[in-house]
């Protein structure tokens, strides 16, 4: 027999609710008639060092929950993914966030025109029609597909190197770029990297908090940005809270920085403010 543990329960209930929640969430934000969002995309910008200026931005969605207040992707997205409703909220951050795209590159005309990286939970990368609704949203918004980035992690490249490889190969044909995320925190293989046509490297923050504290650890920074070289794909360091690592970075050769020193995740209003100071 089993002991009824009274915090089990307890669990499952919050679980439960949060899950109800979630649903209704969606729906609120998604729907053709969504009168009250609750979820919505913020904007971390993502930086040359050699420059600083800003080259794109990466995407991060946010929860405001009507009696719990925010509630971080950190503890919702397991659920989501677990739910299958991962995939309405990545659909609608993609597609957000290339409305939004669109119009800070009509706004802000660089030489290079401004980019957007979209985070794809491993459920969504696999699904079918992702491609389909992927080309739907280019068209609709008009976004030249070079421009957008979409973030996967090396887990869900080796859960199944072979349909990855084909998804990849789709997003190569439509310029769309692919960026391995929390690089150095997965099973980070050679030969994965050789093989997969990533344009993008994003070396995890854990690696970049401790620059400058641990040779060892400022050691294999240096081999990835190396690597990065070696394989011809740009690298960005992650959480960058530092002008000392700032600093650093410069030094090894790390081409993009995103973190709090260059500037916080903020809704697209706030970022065009900030844009309109930062781009002359
Ligand atoms: P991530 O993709 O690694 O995103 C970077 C996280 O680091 C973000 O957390 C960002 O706010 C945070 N960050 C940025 N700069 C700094 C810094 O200087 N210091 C520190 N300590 N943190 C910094 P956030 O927004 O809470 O997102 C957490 C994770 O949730 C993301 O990690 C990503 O895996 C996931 N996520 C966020 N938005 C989405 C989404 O639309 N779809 C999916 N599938 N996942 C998402
Ligand atoms: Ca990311
Ligand atoms: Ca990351
Ligand atoms: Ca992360």
């Amino acid at each position: 027999y089993e002991v009824f543990d009274p915090s089990m329960y307890t669990y499952a209930l919050k679980r439960l609710q949060l899950e109800n929640d979630l649903r209704r969430a969606i729906v609120r934000t998604t729907s053709p008639e969504a009168t009250q969002p609750e979820f919505s995309v913020y904007y971390q910008p993502i930086f040359s060092i050699a420059t600083q200026q800003i080259e794109g931005f990466e995407a991060l969605v946010r929860w405001q929950h009507p009696e719990k207040g925010t509630i971080s992707p950190v503890d919702f997205i397991a659920i989501a993914e677990e739910t299958g409703l991962i995939v309405p909220l990545d659909r609608w951050v993609l597609k957000t966030a290339c409305y939004q795209l669109r119009a800070w590159q009509a706004q802000f005309p660089m030489p290079a025109p401004l980019t957007m990286s979209v985070n794809l939970s491993g459920k969504h990368f696999y699904q079918p029609g992702l491609i389909e609704f992927l080309d739907s949203v280019l068209e609709e918004t008009g976004l030249d597909g070079s421009t957008l980035k979409l973030e996967i992690t090396e887990s869900i490249v080796i859960e199944n190197t072979e349909a990855a490889a084909v998804m990849l190969k789709q997003l190569r044909d439509r310029k769309v770029q692919a960026c391995l995320d929390d690089f150095g925190t997965g099973y980070s293989s050679l030969s994965y990297l050789h093989s997969f046509p990533f344009n993008t490297l994003k070396i995890d923050r854990s690696f970049i908090k401790q620059l400058g504290m641990e040779e060892e650890n400022d050691e294999i920074v240096k081999a990835i940005v190396n690597l990065g070289l070696i394989l011809r794909m740009n690298v960005v360091a992650e959480g960058v809270e530092t002008p000392e690592q700032v600093a650093q970075l410069k030094d090894l050769n790390c081409h993009y920085g995103q973190g709090y020193w260059f500037s916080r995740p903020m809704n697209g209003e706030a970022m065009t403010e900030f844009l309109l100071g930062a781009i002359e």
